[in-house]
């Protein structure tokens, strides 16, 4: 497929990008952060105020608060006017708020942003030093992970393990949500059709020319993580199924191993009824081997169920957010 990237915007042309004046969009999915929005826009409106070949537009997504988020960002956007705030009907999750920014933001290069300050701000420049280079992607990596629990790292680290044993593309390891995109590659992600997204997924199967530059993660500024370990093992389900069937076909391999061991064992016990004679049959192995396979087919019904259910959520052809009103800066 060619994508239509041309419809609303003319790319900015590799070796045009070196001068180019440039909007830069910034993708900030908020949800419960009225700790943090005001200090976010101070850093970074302070961070690119002597920067005039960069125009900004901060887009805030806020997804569903519950509290005073959506009033802080209204009283800033009196005060800058490089914000507008996409307000969602409900609170639809970190992966749609990023989905809804991309769809809203306007820039030739967009970054989607933690408003935690844990994906530093300053950054942002070195990766516009490698877009003007010519990259479209400019990953950031995070080089420590001492911000996060033992439990955190240990489960991102066997996340990456299994899901680029098992999928194809690759989730390149350390890498989040933070990265600058050309516009091309914001197209590309607007015009994938699918309505659960996993957002990191998604980024690595669009490809595009990738640069990484490394960065140290800070702690949150204020305010509380709103991934807890149940958010995250979903989330990372989510990752494994979305992008890989090979834990569908897994059971097809596991089932036949045990067919072929049970018909070994079969032949084992038949041999020895005839060589040593009528065999009382254990009571102890027929229930371990009953409750064994019962399980084991349990797990493997349970799979399928959790593709049957995407299928299914995906045939119904629901919007993946549903936005309650764009507030638009106060100059237009
Ligand atoms: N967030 C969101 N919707 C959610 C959960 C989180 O928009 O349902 C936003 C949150 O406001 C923050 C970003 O996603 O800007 C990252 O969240 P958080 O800092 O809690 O995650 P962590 O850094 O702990 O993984
Ligand atoms: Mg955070």
């Amino acid at each position: 497929m060619i994508l239509n990237i041309d419809k609303n915007y003319e790319g900015t042309a590799v070796e045009m990008r070196k001068e180019a004046n440039i909007m830069l969009s910034l993708v900030v999915p908020v949800y419960n952060e009225s700790e943090t929005v005001s200090l976010f826009l101070d850093e970074v409106c302070e961070l690119f105020s002597g920067i005039t070949s960069v125009e900004l537009d901060v887009v805030f997504v806020n997804d569903g608060s519950t509290d005073s988020t959506l009033e802080c960002l209204l009283r800033l956007q009196a005060l800058y006017s490089s914000i507008r705030i996409v307000d969602l009907s409900r609170n639809f999750g970190k992966e749609a708020a990023l989905t809804a920014g991309l769809k809203v933001a306007l820039g030739q290069v967009v970054v989607p942003i933690d408003v935690d300050l844990q994906d530093p701000p300053e950054v942002i420049l070195q990766m516009l030093e490698k877009w003007r280079e010519g990259y479209d992607v400019v990953l950031g990596k995070r080089i420590n992970r001492d911000s996060d629990s033992w439990a955190k790292r240990q489960s991102a680290i066997w996340f990456y393990r299994i899901h680029n044993r098992i999928s194809d593309p690759k989730i390149p390891e350390n890498v989040g949500d933070f990265r600058l995109m050309d516009r091309a590659v914001v197209e590309a992600l607007n015009e994938l059709p699918e309505s659960r997204r996993f957002m990191k997924g998604l980024f690595a199967w669009v490809g595009f020319r990738t640069a990484t530059v490394e960065y140290v993660r800070e702690e949150r500024v204020a305010g509380k993580t709103k991934f807890n370990g149940w958010r995250l093992w979903n989330f990372a389900l989510e990752g494994l199924t979305s992008f890989s069937t090979s834990p569908l076909r897994i059971w097809t391999y596991l089932g036949s191993v045990i067919a072929l061991i049970s018909f070994l064992y079969a032949s084992f016990i038949i041999l020895k009824v005839i060589v040593s004679g009528v065999d009382v049959p254990g009571y102890s192995s027929v229930i371990v081997a009953v409750t064994f396979l019962g399980g084991l087919q349990l797990v493997g019904i349970g799979m399928i169920g959790e593709y049957l259910g995407r299928t299914y959520i995906e045939s119904k052809r629901r919007p993946v957010y549903l936005i309650r009103q764009i507030y638009n800066t106060i100059k237009d």
